[in-house]
């Protein structure tokens, strides 16, 4: 069933062992997957944001690790899993508490934080009151809406009839700031842009890398710059993804890109490190 639906649907597969064996670590993955929070086994992790010219610290995103028998496993891998049972309500509902309590602490230490950021599945969406979950939960924390921001892609209008819509513009009323993620991947269209009340666009990682390689780098730079002018001119702040060397930083700056994030800054790190090495910076303003 699983292997008819990634299919498309309307269409049959056959039974044969090695789909028995898949479906065999698929279940064991779910498993795992239910206990995992119970036996602790999420992190949040936080890569930083920086500016392109200044190099400051604007931000920083929050990535759900899953430490697992010893071995990290990728969000890549765990997520659609979690989607499709049910389980990223929860998870998801997990990673908002953390970034909170994390974000907490750091007020705490350095008197201010900057964003910090944690990606929304669209299924997360199907919940009722999403954002009111949020705010409250800042509300409670004694936080400002502005020291959170979502990151979503596109395909959370995919199920607009869920009201995804109007809490987006609730989360963006209230002054939480939506970041729209992987943009230039999938079915990004001009018309997400006008529909989807953001204020930040971040340009997919696969635009960066062919920034500087020899073959596409022109039309790359041609798309990037064009991005860029018509995210400045909808008043969006522009954020380079998987940026992982200078050429490509050098190349963002002359396109007049906002913020960089990638291996070439900071891996994404676990909090204590991240708080180390990122914040430590900022607790002399605090
Ligand atoms: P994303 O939101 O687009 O996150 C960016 C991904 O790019 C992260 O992968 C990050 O580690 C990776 N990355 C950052 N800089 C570089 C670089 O310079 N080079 C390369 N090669 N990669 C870089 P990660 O952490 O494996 O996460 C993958 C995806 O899983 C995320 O893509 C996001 O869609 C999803 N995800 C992660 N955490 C959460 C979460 O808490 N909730 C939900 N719903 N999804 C999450
Ligand atoms: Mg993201
Ligand atoms: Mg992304």
């Amino acid at each position: 069933m699983y292997e008819a639906k990634a299919a498309g649907g309307n269409s049959i597969r056959a039974h044969t062992a090695l789909m028995n064996q898949r479906l065999l670590a698929r279940v064991t993955l779910e498993t795992q997957l239910r206990m995992a929070i119970e036996q602790n086994e999420m992190e949040l992790h936080f890569q930083p944001q920086v500016d392109a010219v200044s190099r400051r610290l604007t931000g920083a995103e929050a990535l759900l690790r899953w430490r697992h028998a010893g071995q990290y496993i990728p969000p890549d891998r765990f997520i659609p899993v979690a989607e499709d049972t049910g389980l990223i309500i929860s998870i998801g509902d997990w990673v908002i508490d953390r970034a909170i309590a994390h974000i907490l602490e750091w007020r705490r230490l350095t008197g201010d934080t900057p964003p910090i950021a944690i990606n929304l599945s669209p299924r997360q969406f199907w919940r009722p009151a999403l954002s009111r979950l949020v705010l409250d939960k800042l509300r409670a924390a004694g936080l400002p809406p502005g020291a959170l921001e979502v990151e979503v892609t596109e395909s959370v209008l995919l199920h607009a009839e869920t009201g995804s819509l109007d809490e987006l513009q609730n989360f963006r009323e209230s002054g939480v700031r939506i970041a729209l993620d992987d943009f230039g991947t999938g079915y990004s269209s001009l018309s997400y842009l006008r529909r989807l009340p953001i204020s930040i666009l971040k340009i997919d990682r696969s635009f960066i890398i062919d920034l500087t390689s020899p073959e596409e780098s022109q039309r790359s730079q041609a798309l990037v710059r064009a991005i860029i002018v018509m995210a400045h001119n909808l008043s969006l702040t522009v954020i380079a993804e998987g940026v992982e060397t200078t050429e490509q930083l050098d190349c963002l700056r002359a396109l007049d890109c906002d913020v960089i994030q990638g291996y070439l800054i900071s891996r994404p790190l676990p909090a204590s490190e991240f708080a180390a090495r990122f914040l430590a910076q900022l607790e002399s303003r605090g």
